[in-house]
């Protein structure tokens, strides 16, 4: 098919083929709607801005219980995956570490993503790079193709366009404004980096990290994604993500030790949604999906796995409606019953680290009230509010009242 002329009508138009996107338009297509996927880029995946960490099949029905045939979307081809990591160290303030085990690959988001877009169009969608919606419209999207702004026809249209999600957000749907429902990430992948390279190390503290946390995700023996995300009403006024992560990088005890060699061979910006699920992710004839619609699990940010799981649904309630006469919101419905509770938890224990990181002072007084230990730790990155998690922050709330 000549890949410059497109149809003017479509069942679907999905905007974005990133995980959410592409995952959207392979579940829709294959299941016989006539899907149309665009995206901004000159070539899908690039660029990419992520950690390219995604948690084994085994974490992920620990992480998300509820999710269905979890095997179907956990299985990235060989030649996606850079390294297998076994562990996750945390870096406290005050020298305090604990190290949890969470196995999980780290891919190249460019192969993954090409990879995923692959299999939409082997599922029959078309596929249009270098096409920026502009707006959702009554009939379909606008779109600027090749200098030219056509419109293209759909009876729905899924936002797919990630954090802050201008078609969302132009189709009437409540994405957040709010600087603290949002991360800044700022990363480097280097090359020479003194690491163990099936250790993920996570560093947290307001003088690294405000309001989020720093990373050292290993890719090979000795290449890594290293990284400072944080919320600007946490920082210093003044300074920049750039300024925490030149000082991460220099200054911190273990990290700069780790980095002393290290070389930059990619730099990567981007912003990530930790406000937890907009409000609502269906209209009229609209969907929202993945980062555009805040899947992502706000405690640490990732949203690769959140993509892909509300993307098959996304799909299968796009043709529930269209063929079976459903309103859209079953979408809503089936993606909160099966990671509502996961992402509502998430949510909670991000609202728990950020009083309990707020300070350094604070956090001290945590280690020393025995709230810092493996067992918590992984129950937090498993999102399981226990008795436990509940007694930490009942304390937490009633001692900032007084
Ligand atoms: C620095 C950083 C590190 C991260 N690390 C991790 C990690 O290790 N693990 C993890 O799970 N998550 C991580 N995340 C989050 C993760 O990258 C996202 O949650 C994930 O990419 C969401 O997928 P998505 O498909 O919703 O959006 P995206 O991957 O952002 O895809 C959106 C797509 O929409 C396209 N687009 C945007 N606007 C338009 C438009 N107007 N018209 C057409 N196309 C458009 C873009 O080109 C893009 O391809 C990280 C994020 C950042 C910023």
């Amino acid at each position: 098919m000549n890949p410059e002329r497109r149809g003017e009508s479509y069942d679907v138009i999905v905007v974005g083929a990133g995980p959410a996107g592409s995952t959207t338009a392979r579940e829709a297509a294959s299941r016989g709607l006539k899907v149309l996927l665009i995206d901004r880029s000159l070539e899908i995946g690039v660029p990419d801005k992520c950690g390219e960490f995604i948690p084994s099949l085994e974490e992920m029905r620990r992480l998300a219980p509820k999710a269905e045939r979890l095997e179907e979307l956990f299985d990235p081809p060989g030649w996606c995956i850079l390294n297998r990591t076994r562990r996750v160290r945390f870096n406290f303030p005050g020298d305090v570490e604990v190290s949890i085990p969470l196995k999980g690959v780290v891919v190249e988001r460019k192969l993954y993503d090409k990879y995923l877009a692959v299999e939409a169009a082997r599922a029959g969608a078309e596929l249009m790079p270098n096409a920026k919606a502009i707006a959702p419209t009554s009939s379909g999207v606008l779109i600027k193709h090749y200098g030219k702004t056509i419109e293209i026809q759909a009876k729905v249209v899924v936002a797919a366009d990630g954090t802050y999600s201008p078609t969302a957000r132009r189709g009437g749907l409540p994405v957040p404004r709010d600087p603290y429902d949002y991360a800044v990430g700022y990363q480097h992948e280097m090359a020479d980096v003194d690491q163990d390279p099936a250790t993920i190390e996570m560093y947290f503290g307001e003088r690294y990290a405000p309001g989020a946390y720093a990373w050292i995700i290993p890719k090979g023996r000795d290449i890594a994604n290293i990284g400072v995300g944080a919320r600007t009403p946490y920082m210093k006024p003044g300074l920049s993500v750039r300024d925490y992560f030149r000082r991460f990088v220099e200054r911190h005890p273990k990290a700069s030790e780790m980095l002393g060699k290290a070389e930059s061979t990619a730099v990567k910006v981007g912003f990530i949604p930790v406000s937890g699920p907009l409000r609502r992710t269906y209209g009229d004839d609209i969907i929202a999906v993945g980062d555009a619609a805040g899947q992502t699990i706000p405690s640490v940010g990732g949203g690769v796995p959140t993509a892909l799981i509300c993307g098959r649904i996304a799909g299968w309630a796009l043709a529930q409606h269209l063929l079976e006469g459903k309103p859209l919101k079953v979408y809503e419905d089936e993606w909160r019953r099966q990671l509502g509770e996961t992402l509502e938890n998430s949510l909670k224990i991000r609202r728990m680290g950020d009083l309990l990181l707020a300070s350094d002072r604070r956090f001290n007084l945590a280690v020393k009230m025995g709230w810092v230990d493996e067992e918590t730790i992984m129950k937090g990155v498993l999102c399981r509010i226990d008795s436990k998690i509940r007694l930490i922050e009942g304390t937490l709330l009633r001692v900032l009242r007084r």
